[in-house]
């Protein structure tokens, strides 16, 4: 493709340059990539049952997984800090495809990807998370809701804080937008909401507590039910969740 020739890609864990049928990643780190124990459609898997003990769960599923050591980290990194917004768009539609076939998407009405704070999209450019969204919709035809729920703006003190206090910090950090709705003038209500599947979308889980604080918010709606995707899982989370629930 001309395009390749003139704007050369390359993967996202090797760096290699990518042939025109590869997308973000070569097919030999594709091939490569640790894919967690979340993501074998199973009901009732242990992240899901994590989950379940504060949030109405149906499903619960996270891709891959990562750790500051490895070669994929680079993949969460690329994403999130090095302006590759398409990443997540890719991903999200790889995820998609593997996913559906295991029924993982069956009722579910809208994807919600967890908001981040709008000076750090602005900053960005992008929200990370959006972008897996809009893959995953692609894939499956689900529309993306990036409204209902909002992140307020960080403390001042935010930058201070160590990664620990950071995840503590998320308690009550997500709110129900009712916003005014342009050029209409009228309230959005969340409340309209009710009895419906949302699908939260992050991008790497690496405590349950973001999950558990936006779950809360969208709660704040009657009779609905959540289910969980995630692009990473960190091999820290997984082993703490292995310890709490050990095998029968
Ligand atoms: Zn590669």
């Amino acid at each position: 493709m001309l395009l390749d020739f003139l704007a050369p890609r390359h993967c996202a864990v090797c760096g290699r340059r990518l042939q025109t049928a590869e997308k973000t990643l070569c097919v030999s780190c594709l091939l490569d990539l640790d894919i967690s124990e979340y993501f074998n459609g199973e009901s009732g898997n242990k992240l899901e049952r994590t989950l379940w003990q504060r949030l109405p769960i149906k499903r619960a599923a996270a891709f891959m997984t990562y750790d500051h050591t490895d070669a994929q980290h680079a993949i969460v990194l690329n994403l999130k800090y090095h302006g590759q917004a398409s990443i997540g768009y890719h991903i999200g539609k790889l995820m998609s495809h593997q996913l559906a076939e295991r029924h993982f998407f069956d009722g579910i009405d809208m994807i919600v990807p967890v908001p981040i704070p709008y000076a750090k999209k602005l900053q960005r450019g992008y929200n990370q998370s959006e972008q897996l969204a809009l893959g995953i919709s692609h894939a499956t035809g689900i529309p993306v809701n990036t409204h209902v729920i909002r992140r307020k703006p960080y403390g001042p003190s935010q930058t201070q804080l160590t990664p620990a206090q950071r995840q503590q910090n998320v308690k009550g950090s997500f709110e129900l937008n009712t916003s005014l709705r342009l050029p209409f003038f009228k309230r959005r209500d969340p409340l309209a909401l009710r009895g419906k599947h949302f699908l939260i979308v992050d991008d790497v889980i690496t405590s349950t507590a973001t999950m558990q604080e936006c779950g809360k918010t969208l709660c704040q709606i009657p009779n609905i039910t959540i289910s969980v995707l995630s692009m990473a899982v960190s091999r820290n989370l997984i082993n703490n969740i292995r310890r709490a629930n050990p095998e029968e």
